[in-house]
Parts: structure tokens; C-alpha cells; sequence
């Protein structure tokens, strides 16, 4: 689906037209992925547009920033409000909000401490990643040729634009063919994560959970929301090493992630994942999950931040 163009992009303290937000074709990190961002939602609820858990994204965006030696010349504080800002001026109920921290023009070379930080902020309407139809009765997943970056050569824990490469390959290669995702098992064989999207299991009425940082997978905020709602409903919860036929023999999976949000997995490498429809389980939670998101449920109304 092609970019639905909004009001305005915030790009360094100032909100500029969508058409205007240009960056020079020498820009430091289009040449060598040095780029940090985030992915976030606003939700319509009855107050308004409400931004999901806008504190923890701001927090991962500089703790990727701090990774790649990046210096955000502005607060949390400030971004927050100008993510906040951004919703509003596109009147929007609802959106994906992207943050980007990049180096831009001024130095080429690899070392990155010699080039500007920049910041932008778009937003933009974006429909359930992996498809309504997904959400409602579970995609087909592929195990990917492609593993997962292994921490020794990527900082996983940072959500780096050139670490994308690699979900982009696997992507690619899953809907080629004929998958809806693909998932990454580590190089050691340990089923890591999807190309944007943490994986969950259940069995035996139990979530497990895959262990994130130690298979260098992303610590999701969708996933640690997950995992708050997952107890509160009385799941007993552990994260544990998992291999793929783990997956062949779960009882449920889903997978969570701020763009595809809370996804069933229907079937892996074709083979049905349980009765191959959405379970119990995974309904449970993601009814929660959309009532939280929409405003209905008090006791997660921390999560959200109004844009007012
Ligand atoms: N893993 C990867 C590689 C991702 O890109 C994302 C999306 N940010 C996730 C997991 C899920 O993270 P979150 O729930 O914070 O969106």
C-alpha cells in the first residue's frame, strides 16, 4: 500500500509540509544505515487519539541512540511532545508514528562522530500490518534461510534502520513464497523473532516466551505489554529457549509488534500450529489488547498518552 501522505513531518523543531520534508541525496545514514527509530500508534479512543506507551518508546529511541554514539540534541521530553504535536497536526485519529534520529549531510566517511544528528517525525494511516484478515484468523509463517544478526556483529538490542537489511531479506524471501512472515531462528539454531514482530508460544495453557535479548531479537513494548496482560489474566508465563519444532508442536503462537500488533500464527513451514486457527489463548490476550489500546480498560490507562 503506498504512503498515504499527512499534514506535516516535524523535522528538527519545526512541523513542515509532507511534500517539503527533503533531505539532502549525501545524507550520512542513507549511505551506511546509521540511522536509530521507533514505531508507534495512536489509537482513536473517546478522548481523542491516544499514543500507545509513548514514554517506552521514547526511552528505546535514545537507549538506540546511545548505542550507535548518536546524540540527540533534544529531551525525551521534547520528542515526546513533538511526536504528540505531529498526531494532532494531521488530525488523524488514529496513525503509525515513526521517529528517525539520523546524521545528515556534512561528512562522508564512516566515522559517524564527525556528522550532524538530525530528528524527523511522520506519521501516517496505517492499517493492521500483516492484514485485518491476519489479525482475525492467523497468518502463514516460514522459517527463514536467513538467521538472525548474532550480537557479536550487530548491536540487536538497537533498532538501527541499516540492521533491516536483514528482515528485509527474510522478508522478501518469505512472501515470495507465498508466506504472509518470515521468522529468524539465531545461528545457533534458537527461534529468535520475526522481520518486525516477537514471537510468543503456548502450551499446555502456559505462554512461553522467547528469552528476546539473549537470541537478538528486539525487547518488544508490545511484547512486555503482552506479558502484563498474559499474567494479570492468570497465564502462567516463563521464557525459555525455544527450536523450531517447538513451533511445529505449540498449541497456539502469535506474534506482537507495534505495526502488526497481536497476530495468530496459523501455520509454520505449512505445517498447522494446533487446530490452525486462532486459540483461546492468544484471543484472550488480544481482546485485552485492543480494549486497552482503545481506552476501555482502567487498569492500563498509564499506557496511554493523550494527544489532547
Ligand atoms: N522485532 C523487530 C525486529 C521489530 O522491528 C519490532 C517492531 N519494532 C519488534 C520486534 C516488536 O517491537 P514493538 O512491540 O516494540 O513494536
Amino acid at each position: 500500500m503506498p504512503l498515504t501522505p499527512t499534514a506535516k513531518i516535524w523535522m528538527d523543531g519545526e512541523l513542515v509540509d509532507w511534500d517539503k520534508a527533503t533531505i539532502h541525496v549525501l545524507t550520512h545514514s542513507l549511505h551506511y544505515g546509521t540511522a536509530v527509530f521507533e514505531g508507534i500508534r495512536a489509537y482513536p479512543t473517546a478522548k481523542g487519539p491516544a499514543v500507545f506507551r509513548l514514554k517506552e518508546h521514547i526511552a528505546r529511541l535514545f537507549r538506540s541512540a546511545h548505542i550507535l554514539d548518536l546524540d540527540i540534541p533534544y529531551s525525551e521530553v521534547e520528542i515526546s511532545r513533538a511526536v504528540r504535536d505531529t498526531v494532532r497536526a494531521s488530525g488523524l485519529d488514529g496513525c503509525y508514528i515513526r521517529p528517525l534520529v539520523y546524521l545528515g549531510y556534512g561528512e562522508m566517511g564512516l566515522n559517524p562522530l564527525l556528522s550532524k544528528v538530525a530528528v524527523s517525525v511522520a506519521v501516517w494511516p496505517w492499517a493492521a500490518y500483516l492484514g485485518e484478515e491476519g489479525v482475525a484468523n492467523g497468518i502463514r509463517l516460514k522459517v527463514s534461510s536467513w538467521a538472525r544478526h548474532d550480537s557479536r556483529s550487530m548491536p540487536t538490542a538497537a533498532k538501527a534502520t541499516g540492521m533491516y537489511i536483514n528482515s528485509s531479506l527474510a522478508k522478501v524471501e518469505a512472501v515470495r513464497a507465498g508466506y504472509d512472515e518470515a521468522l529468524m531462528l539465531t545461528t545457533d539454531g534458537f527461534i529468535s523473532e520475526g522481520t518486525g514482530e516477537n514471537l510468543f508460544l503456548v502450551r499446555d495453557g502456559a505462554i512461553v516466551a522467547t528469552p528476546n535479548s539473549a537470541v537478538g531479537a528486539l525487547e518488544g513494548i508490545t511484547a512486555s505489554a503482552v506479558r502484563k496482560i498474559a499474567t494479570d489474566l492468570g497465564y502462567p508465563y516463563r521464557e525459555e529457549l525455544t527450536r523450531r519444532p517447538d513451533l511445529y508442536l505449540a498449541d497456539e503462537a502469535f506474534l506482537t509488534g507495534t505495526a502488526a500488533e497481536i497476530v495468530p500464527v496459523a501455520s509454520v513451514d505449512d505445517r498447522e500450529v494446533g487446530s490452525g486457527k486462532p486459540g483461546p489463548v492468544t484471543q484472550a490476550i488480544q481482546q485485552v489488547f485492543f480494549e486497552t489500546v482503545r481506552g476501555e480498560r482502567d487498569e492500563y490507562s498509564d499506557w496511554l498518552d493523550y494527544v489532547g
